[in-house]
């Protein structure tokens, strides 16, 4: 099957996923004129709360999935752990009709299973952390005297914001972790003693044009993303090598639409960590940076609509607000609003746990490096 319609406003767009991701897609496509549609179990979702319409059924529902399929012109997905019944499913639709599907099941099937993700990384010849399987009994008895420590056992698959995860600092301690799985399916990665985390933002075409932002600086806070700096004041071999990298695993596995990946950088050396088929947390700051945010170019390689040459953005501070930090109406949230270079975007999430993400934060005014400093 051929795909190289455009899909024009008035075209009928779905969603595996009805989150956040999910939400500030229709926030682009909607008053862009497109219809947007959202699949998951979720009913009131984010995204419906800004006029998606629902398709609340779980995502092993094959004759649901096939209904909502049918009344789509193309489909998206805003995470990746979609279990494997519903990407076979999609992708026999797709080969039988001219659904239009950017990423592929099969990208998504490597960004949800850290082996066939790290495995990719190598292949394509980008630097990588060293990693081990742990997927038999052998490899369970043989890994620990084939490490560097410290190191990480890692959930092969459903880990997100560092769940899953034990840091081993002796073979003693990874010897013990491994006897306590209750499952096999794990790897073992070597601990990278990092001093900066970067992101970047990546989006392909399916003419094989590219568009992408500057790296990114992150900070995590727990395992969770709390600041990005864009754009991260890298050397220029730095920043260009981390957009060689995202192009290199792009073309690698042939994958069309955005994506974001993220690296460890200590000094000039740099790891690829990992990367979501998606819209990332990191590119946040696309919204209020003056210019397209990676919503709109997730909104364009999936409708075949050209690909922008440039991208001129000023520098912007993202925050993540996490259910902790979550205080609509406190002295801070009100003097922060009076102030026109904050921008306050809400997931629509009544229920503020703790980690949850419920929205973030853009500042685009001066000093952006210091904009949220004290906050804690
Ligand atoms: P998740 O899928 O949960 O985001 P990651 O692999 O990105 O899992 O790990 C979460 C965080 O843990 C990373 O952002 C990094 O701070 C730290 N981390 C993970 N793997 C390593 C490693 N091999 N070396 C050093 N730090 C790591
Ligand atoms: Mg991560």
């Amino acid at each position: 099957m051929t795909q190289k319609k455009i899909l024009l406003p008035g075209a009928k767009l779905g969603v595996m996923g009805s989150g956040q991701l999910a939400r500030m897609f229709a926030l682009e496509a909607i008053p862009s004129g497109y219809e947007v549609s959202v699949y998951s179990p979720e009913l009131h979702s984010p995204a419906s709360g800004v006029g998606a319409k629902e398709f609340v059924f779980e995502y092993e529902n094959k004759e649901a999935l096939l209904s909502f399929l049918k009344s789509i012109d193309a489909l998206t997905f805003e995470f990746e752990n979609i279990p494997e019944i519903a990407l076979s499913t999609i992708e026999e639709f797709q080969n039988a009709s001219d659904l239009l599907v950017h990423p592929s099941p099969n990208c998504v099937r490597i960004a949800q299973n850290r082996w066939k993700e790290k495995s990719s990384f190598r292949k394509a010849a980008i630097p990588t952390v060293n990693f081990y399987p742990v997927f038999t009994n052998q490899d369970r008895e043989e890994t620990p005297s084939k490490v560097q420590y410290p190191c990480i056992l890692k959930t092969n698959t459903m880990g997100y914001d560092g769940k899953g995860q034990v840091k081993c600092k002796s073979k003693e301690e990874l010897i013990s972790a491994l006897s306590n799985l209750k499952e096999l399916n794990h790897i073992v990665e070597e601990f990278f003693p990092f001093t900066s985390e970067a992101s970047v933002i990546f989006a392909r075409f399916q003419d094989g044009a590219i568009s992408y932002f500057r790296p990114s600086l992150n900070i995590h806070k727990d395992h969770i993303l709390d600041l990005t700096f864009h754009p991260g004041n890298f050397s220029p071999s730095v920043e260009k090598n981390l957009v060689d990298y995202a192009k290199k695993l792009a073309e690698e596995i042939d994958y069309i639409g955005v994506f974001g990946i993220e690296f460890f950088i200590k000094d000039e050396e740099i790891l690829c960590n990992e990367f979501a088929p998606r819209p990332h947390n990191s590119g946040h700051f696309s919204q209020d940076s003056g210019s397209l945010s990676q919503f709109s170019l997730q909104l364009r390689t999936l409708c075949n609509l050209p690909a922008p040459k440039e991208i001129p953005v000023r520098p912007i501070t993202m925050k993540n607000i996490l259910g902790e930090d979550y205080k609509p109406g406190s002295k801070l949230w009100t003097t922060t609003l009076g102030n026109p270079h904050f921008h306050l975007h809400l997931y629509g999430k009544t229920e503020a746990r703790k980690g949850r993400k419920m929205g973030h934060w853009n500042y685009s005014g001066p000093n952006p490096e210091s904009a949220f400093a004290g906050w804690e």
